[in-house]
């Protein structure tokens, strides 16, 4: 590679391995151009990935402990690790009076499993004493900032566990922030580079376009496990003319 063409590219190169490139914003954008630029993301998405379409609803207590399986490890781990806890306690109750060493075996294939088995265990239990059962049905007639901050003070649930649950237990219009979108969100630039999960949940929500949490969600983790990952490939994606880092790469390819 030509010395000129190194001194531009490599800079990228190792900012990508680190998940931060050049064209990261380093403030956030006004709501304004947030909300005309999280317009664009969906069609874009939209365009290449298709319309994500809801699959109904879903226990909202099982869905939850689902998230709380799924978390650090794969959709198959956690289905397995789901499916097997439920085989094992047949009730949310029995898992609740279980032994976190009994929870924590059914649970195994999910990873983590000494320290999820204790989660969800003390969950449970305060699902009961706080919604006298163990149910959480009416999590899907609560606003989405209620619940936030109705389920957020308990241990190992945070705003995305609930904003998922919502979404596809519930079908309410909300828009979880995970790892990819986090990803993802920070390279286009609508949020600022060092932006956490919870303060691009606060930035981005309230301007997804209305009815678009669902495809904008499923669509930026579809772009994030195929094409943005941690070494992007702005070439082939459908975001490179709206991204700030697909257009710093691009204009360094040119200037080469
Ligand atoms: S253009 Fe696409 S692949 Fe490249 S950084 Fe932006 S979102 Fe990621």
């Amino acid at each position: 590679m030509p010395a000129r063409r190194r001194a531009l590219v490599m800079p990228l190169l190792v900012a990508a391995a680190a998940g931060t490139i050049t064209g990261m914003a380093a403030s956030a954008p006004s709501p304004a151009i947030v909300k005309r630029r999280l317009r664009r993301m969906a069609e874009l998405l939209e365009g290449r990935f298709g319309a994500p379409e809801w699959d109904g609803p879903e226990e909202p207590l099982g869905a939850m402990v689902r998230t709380i399986l799924s978390q650090s490890t794969s959709d198959a781990n956690s289905s397995a690790a789901f499916e097997s806890l439920r085989r094992r306690f047949p009730t949310w109750r029995a898992a609740a009076e279980a032994d976190p060493r009994d929870i924590a075996a059914a649970i195994r294939s999910g990873g983590l499993s000494n320290q999820k088995s204790v989660r969800i265990r003390d969950f449970l239990r305060w699902v009961n004493a706080t919604f006298g059962g163990y149910t959480i049905d009416s999590l899907c007639d609560m606003a989405p900032a209620e619940a936030y901050e109705r389920f957020c003070c308990v241990p190992g649930i945070g705003v995305k566990t609930v904003a998922v649950t919502m979404l596809f237990a519930c079908g309410k219009d909300v828009f979880p922030v995970d790892t990819h979108v986090t990803r993802v969100t920070r390279r286009v630039g609508v949020v600022p580079a060092a932006a956490s999960p919870e303060r691009i949940h606060r930035l981005l929500e309230p301007h997804v376009p209305p009815g678009r949490g669902l495809s904008l969600h499923v669509n930026l983790l579809r772009l994030g496990r195929t094409i943005c990952r941690s070494t992007p490939r702005c070439e082939v994606c459908p975001l490179n003319r709206i991204c700030d880092t697909g257009k710093e790469k691009s204009r360094a390819r040119t200037a080469t």
